[in-house]
């Protein structure tokens, strides 16, 4: 134990002074991890469970993966944290230089940041300045294009461009309204529409900007799979058609990879597996492989070019995060390259995702389980009320939740969306605990839809 606490007082206090995210704590039961080992978490009475949702999508190599440790160990020794306000670490320098390494070509200027919505944040105030800025400069570019049931993160500007309205909807007058291109994912076992087709989703786009490109400083998406919406994958060749409509009309392309990037598509960012280069790409969670809380936007010459000048051209970027490019964090995050090369983790994914695969078909047969998608290392189960009409539970039986308060029985910890079941574990879960994983999900849908 950390501290002095037992645990009975632990979970009383965490109950009265923590408000934990996204959960309604008049309901809220406590559950304290204390430790993490590999993929497995346990918890203070000293139960184990496979950690099925790699904490929050985060976790890459698995918990207290000993060459992270020893990285971030090696940098406290060194210093803890500096700032970037006008002055560098050498470990920070030496973490974006890897970064511009692995990321797709023409990414060569690192913004760092502090969590997936800061990261955001960045490139969409970066994008807006950009058009100002540009050369001949293009006022009146103060609006973005995002996908329907898009996710990009809690604070304000995020919500402006994210379109899950369970979470936002509450939240508009506060924040700007972007033009919405329905999702080619799905279907949406939220609102039951069905998806629209790729072609379609693409001449919807082509209309919108052929309308308003002149007003749009940038397209904002998830690329492949548009994770909190409820695993949403697209279908080929839409992101290559929005990057293409996105040139052709001239606006910007923001990828947010903070779920998808490091892996969790299969390939080290989703954007790679249609040949796309994005004007800013996010990234976060696996950014420092789930250790510590880090962001970087990526972003090109072009942009960068737009930023230059003297103090009194006053074209610099006013914004900054107080642990932006903190070195512990970047200690990790080069550690973590280092393991990705290392222990070949890009090459060990096909077996997983077939296995996954394997077991996705094999649930897709329960009664209760309607549509299943998957993506690289991440699937998405829907419970439905009928499977034969695709009829939902109504929301207030929280099914989700409860097939994966059930799986925590049986050794998993799942975290649901709705009522999709999302599985989603650390790159470096082995086989066989892949096939844990599902026979708990198994085990807790069977319970929560009996
Ligand atoms: N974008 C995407 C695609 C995400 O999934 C998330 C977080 N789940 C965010 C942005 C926001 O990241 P953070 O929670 O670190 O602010």
């Amino acid at each position: 134990m950390t501290g002095s606490l037992r645990p009975d007082d632990l979970a009383r206090f965490d109950r009265h002074n923590v408000w934990h995210a996204f959960t309604q704590m008049q309901e809220y039961e406590p559950l304290l991890i204390e430790r993490g080992e590999g993929c497995w978490l346990v918890d203070t009475q000293g139960n184990r469970y496979l950690d099925g949702s790699a904490s929050m999508w985060c976790n890459v190599h698995g918990h207290r993966h000993p060459r992270l440790d020893a990285a971030l160990v090696a940098q406290a020794g060194r210093v803890a944290h500096t700032t970037n306000l006008g002055l560098s670490n050498p470990t920070t320098v030496e973490f974006a230089r890897r970064l511009v390494e692995v990321a797709p070509p023409g990414l060569e200027k690192v913004f760092f940041s502090s969590d997936g919505s800061s990261a955001i944040e960045a490139a969409l105030k970066m994008a807006f300045q950009y058009w100002l800025q540009a050369d001949p400069p293009r006022a009146g570019r103060g609006r973005f294009v995002a996908i329907g049931e898009a996710y990009h993160g809690d604070t304000l500007g995020a919500i402006g461009v994210g379109g899950v309205d369970r979470f936002t909807a509450m939240f508009a007058p506060l924040t700007f309204e972007a033009i919405r291109l329905p999702s080619p994912g799905g279907p949406c076992p939220h609102t039951g529409r069905p998806a629209p087709a790729l072609d379609e989703s693409l001449a919807a786009l082509d209309r919108i900007l052929a309308e308003h490109a002149r007003s749009v400083a940038a397209i904002i998406m998830e690329p492949l799979v548009q994770m909190a919406a409820g695993v949403y994958v697209h279908p080929p060749g839409f992101l290559r058609g929005v990057a293409d409509l996105a040139r052709r009309h001239d606006v910007l392309l923001i990828l947010d990879e903070v779920a998808t990037g490091f892996g969790r598509t299969g390939t080290m960012f989703a954007c790679e597996q249609e040949n796309v280069s994005p004007d800013f790409l996010c990234l976060a969670k696996g950014l420092t492989a789930g250790y510590l809380p880090m962001a970087a936007t990526l972003t090109t010459d072009r942009i960068w070019n737009a930023f230059l000048g003297s103090h009194a051209d006053r074209r610099t970027f006013f914004h900054g995060h107080t642990y932006g490019g903190n070195p512990l964090a970047a200690a990790v995050g080069i550690a973590s390259l280092d393991v990705f090369r290392d222990e070949q983790v890009l090459e060990s994914l096909p077996s997983k995702i077939s296995r996954l695969r394997e077991h996705a078909a094999r649930l897709s047969a329960l009664a209760h389980v309607g549509d299943v998608r998957q993506c690289g290392l991440v699937a998405g189960l829907d419970l439905v009320a009928d499977k034969d009409t695709g009829t939902a539970y109504s929301w207030q039986e929280k099914r989700g939740t409860h097939a994966c308060l059930a799986a925590r029985k049986h050794g998993a910890m799942l975290r649901q969306l709705g009522d999709t079941v999302v599985i989603m574990p650390p790159l470096s879960i082995t086989l066989e605990e892949i096939d844990l994983l599902a026979a708990a999900a198994e085990a807790g849908i069977r319970e929560a839809t009996k």
